[in-house]
């Protein structure tokens, strides 16, 4: 059995090896898809000195304070309009600056009287006020948004303004969900007798798509060896990044996934790790025509599966991609909470912001990871390290919000 931190490096390492490989997409298609490539603006932007308001266009002159209005320039059609100290030009929010012009003052601080506009009084008036300048938001040729970035709207309206119909991302890693166990019925059944719904490829399934990636769905295998020993074959002949097997994976007389793994040449890395939940976790390797597969296999407990998933397949995928999306927060415990052992633990949680603004955190239910509808009414996990023991109430304590 190995420490979590053992278990982080060697995954670290591992997912490392993983090849990202990349794809052209259409602008449209790349929300929530990761940027890999820098993109370069290829004009400045704004494209020319333009107002921020509708008003009037004048050159500065402090000891000015009206104007005769000797033209009009709505967006979008410009012409050239020379001007002097005592002239001004009718203006609309987005239109090019005439050349002379480096000040806009905004219509509703000025009195128009038939083509004459009067200063009002107290009104703010400085040079360049209103004006927005070629490439003050983005000069040509610079860096416009930076590879690895998580695409939102917000920044495809920036490679938009770019020209950027197409961008290059990383390939959605291909990743497979295979779950074991005699007692598994899929959920469009009512389970009768010792059956229960396999609720963890709907969670798996899920928690891979939220993070954006291929979910490959290979079914539920019964604990038989040689139904485990063919469909795990046929999964990792699929060329799959990752493959994610739940249950059968501790030391029960029918969990034979470990055991098939190593069969069909599986490098286990990993059995076992000091947390709770989700102990009996397995990590291993497989190579086949110069492809890797990451091979985990998750315990069927349905919160210990979820939990480990997050703690070892997403949080690596998202560290692998220079992602900056793991949210932890420090809160102050509103329970006493029970930990007599020196596992690291990840504890069901509830986190909401005072009004003062202080993160405080009270754990959900009794913390057995049989009871995954207590896990439904979370939103974080409390995270307390090996060393630490019955954290109480008042206490800090580091909370991964989920
Ligand atoms: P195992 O890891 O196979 O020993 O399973 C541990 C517990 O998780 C048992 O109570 C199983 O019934 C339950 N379990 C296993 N697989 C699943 C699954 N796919 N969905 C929901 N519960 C499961
Ligand atoms: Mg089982």
């Amino acid at each position: 059995m190995i420490s979590f931190n053992e278990a982080e490096n060697i995954l670290k390492n591992e997912f490392g090896k993983l090849n990202l490989q990349t794809e052209q997409i259409d602008l449209l298609n790349s929300v929530n898809r990761i940027l890999a490539e820098d993109i370069v603006s290829d004009i400045n932007l704004p494209p020319f000195n333009n107002s921020a308001m509708d008003g009037f266009a004048i050159h500065f002159n402090k000891d000015v304070s009206e104007w005769k209005i000797i033209g009009e320039i709505p967006a979008g059609n410009f012409n050239e309009i020379i001007i002097d100290d005592n002239s001004a030009v009718s203006i609309m929010t987005g239109s090019k600056l005439p050349k002379d012009c480096d000040t806009v003052i905004p219509i509703e601080d000025v009195d128009v009287k038939a083509d004459k506009i009067y200063l009002k009084e107290g009104a703010r008036f400085a040079k360049a006020i209103n004006t927005r300048k070629k490439g003050e938001d983005l000069l040509k040729d610079k860096i416009a948004l930076q590879k690895n970035t998580l695409l939102k709207p917000h920044h495809i309206a920036v490679a938009a303004s770019c020209g950027r119909s197409a961008l290059k991302v990383y390939k959605r890693l291909r990743i497979g969900v295979l779950a074991t166990g005699n007692e598994l019925v899929d959920i469009h059944e009512t389970p009768i007798d010792d059956k229960i719904r396999c609720s963890n490829l709907y969670s798996l399934i899920t928690a891979i798509r939220d993070i954006n990636m291929h979910s490959v769905n290979f079914g539920i295998a019964k604990d038989n060896k040689q139904l485990i020993h063919d469909r795990l074959k046929w999964a990792l002949e699929s060329d799959l990044d990752i493959l994610i097997t739940t249950g059968g994976v501790s030391e029960g007389k029918f969990d034979y996934v470990k055991e098939v793994h190593e069969q069909l040449g599986v490098d286990i890395k990993f059995w076992k790790v000091k947390i709770k939940p989700g102990k009996p976790v397995l990590f291993g390797t497989y190579s086949r025509n110069g492809v890797t597969t990451l091979v985990f296999g998750l315990p069927g407990n349905p919160v210990s599966c979820l939990i480990n998933f997050f703690l070892f397949v997403q949080k690596n995928i998202q560290e692998l991609l220079q992602l900056n999306t793991s949210h932890k927060l420090l809160a102050e415990l509103e329970d006493d909470l029970k930990k007599e052992d020196n596992k690291r633990h990840f504890m069901r949680g509830f986190l909401i912001q005072s009004k003062e603004g202080k993160y405080l955190v009270r754990k959900v239910g009794s913390q057995s990871s049989g009871n995954l509808a207590e896990m439904g009414k979370s939103n974080c996990l409390i995270i307390v390290e090996e060393e630490r023991m019955n954290p109480r109430k008042g206490e800090t304590v580091e909370c991964m919000m989920i």
